[in-house]
């Protein structure tokens, strides 16, 4: 049986979720579909939290997107009555010359983003939690926030079927084509679906053929997370706690999240930047490698005297990358009417209303030129890629 849609959004992480909630806004007649279920532990979407900040030392281009996506997540809050953005702030460390310092005040200026450049000893009063060497700094900016990141991804798939999107899961994609001007979806249950036009928001698969576009672009890797709890006694250092990252001398990147559940004890860590591994699906439930553990545990009883140096829990997420560790957005040249999503770099959840927008307007015909430069796939040639 073959049904037609206007727009087909395939996978529901948030990138897709977020296309299919702002095309349900538009009233576009709009299917989104996902091979998973809606909370999907092997998605990179998934978990209890996800940093949102303006003072992005990764570039000044991205501060129109990031604007448009405080606006999206504040107008999801409203709109469901749910609190799921927290005012964590966040606080980003590193040495006085480091990217992290400069280049967050640098967008900061840039955007108008409120932000306090902090000595080491200014953190050691304002935040008792980190120790900072003396030739350290930060940059602390009050409008940061911690999502509550499944709940808000629900919420986006609940508006969406509030507005009238379709929403199927357990449903792969296996193909694409184009049959007498109508793009027709092959699915793996053997059905096929017709649409107009098709968004392509499959995280770590778009490294894979149903468009060859991006194929030799987009690399996924394994990254693992970890849980540290509070040593006892120690609770109220962490009242208070920023969203942080924190760039040790020779250019690791530690993030981190504060408890924003009871649900879910303590304050959650990774490396941004290091302990990625090529992404074998079959590996991503075994456990973390106890040498991966070690170097965390070393790191986080450097920084913060009061959290136990081991993790309670560790688990393996993924990443999905592009060369300059940025985004790719587009329509596709072999494929046109098919536009892709994402492949975010570890970076693009906070992003993703302001990018659903974006995409919901291009389906419709507008350009996205206005963003094209920094997300399109233009900026890389292929034939000088390892
Ligand atoms: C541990 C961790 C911490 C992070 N922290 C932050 C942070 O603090 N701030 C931030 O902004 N970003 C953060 N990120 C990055 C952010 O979470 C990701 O960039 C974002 O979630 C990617 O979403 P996505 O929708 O593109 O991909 P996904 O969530 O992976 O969604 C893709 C979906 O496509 C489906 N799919 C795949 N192939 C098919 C197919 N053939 N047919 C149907 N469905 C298919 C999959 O089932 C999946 O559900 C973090 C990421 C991780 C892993």
């Amino acid at each position: 049986m073959s049904h037609t849609f206007h727009v087909v959004v395939v996978g529901l992480g948030v990138m897709g979720s977020a296309a299919a909630w702002r095309l349900s806004q538009q009233g576009v007649s709009v299917l989104g579909l996902d091979s998973g279920a809606p909370i999907n532990v092997l998605g990179s979407s998934y978990g209890s939290s996800r940093i949102f900040r303006q003072a992005y030392w990764e570039g000044l281009d991205y501060l129109p997107v990031l604007k448009q996506a405080d606006e999206g997540w504040r107008e999801l809050q409203a709109i469901s009555g749910r609190s799921f953005l927290y005012a964590s702030g966040g606080l980003f460390i590193g040495s006085r010359l480091s990217g992290v310092v400069s280049k967050s005040v640098a967008t900061a200026k840039a955007g108008c983003i409120g932000y306090r450049r902090l000595t080491s000893s200014q953190v050691a009063k304002k935040f008792s939690a980190f120790h900072l060497s003396p030739e350290m700094e930060a940059v602390f900016e009050d409008g940061a926030y911690t999502i509550a990141a499944d709940n808000a991804h629900l919420e986006m798939l609940n508006q969406a079927v509030v507005n009238g999107a379709q929403l199927r899961y357990g449903c792969r994609l296996d193909r694409i084509e184009r049959i007498d001007g109508c793009l027709v979806l092959k699915l793996a249950d053997g059905q096929t679906i017709q649409a107009d036009r098709v968004i392509l928001a499959t995280g770590a698969s778009l490294a894979n053929s149903l468009i060859p576009d991006l194929v030799g672009i987009v690399r996924p890797v394994s990254v693992p997370v970890y849980w540290f709890n509070y040593k006892f006694g120690c609770e109220r250092g962490f009242v208070n706690f920023p969203a942080f990252l924190y760039e040790l001398h020779d250019g690791r990147l530690l993030y981190g999240t504060p408890q924003i559940s009871q649900l879910e004890q303590g304050v959650k860590i990774g490396f941004h930047n290091h302990q990625q591994s090529g992404l074998n699906m079959d590996n991503q439930r075994f456990p973390v490698s106890e040498a991966y553990i070690d170097e965390v545990s070393e790191c986080v009883a450097s920084i913060f005297s009061g959290l136990s140096a081991q993790p309670y829990a560790s688990k393996k997420c993924i990443y999905t990358l592009t060369p300059d560790d940025s985004f790719l957005l587009g329509e596709s040249k072999e494929l046109p009417g098919v536009y892709y999503i994402s492949a975010c770099s570890g970076h693009g959840f906070k992003f993703a209303p302001g990018i659903g927008n974006y995409m919901a307007r291009a389906v419709q015909g507008e350009s996205l030129s206005d963003m094209a430069s920094i997300f399109s796939i233009a900026r890389f040639d292929k034939s000088r890629l390892p």
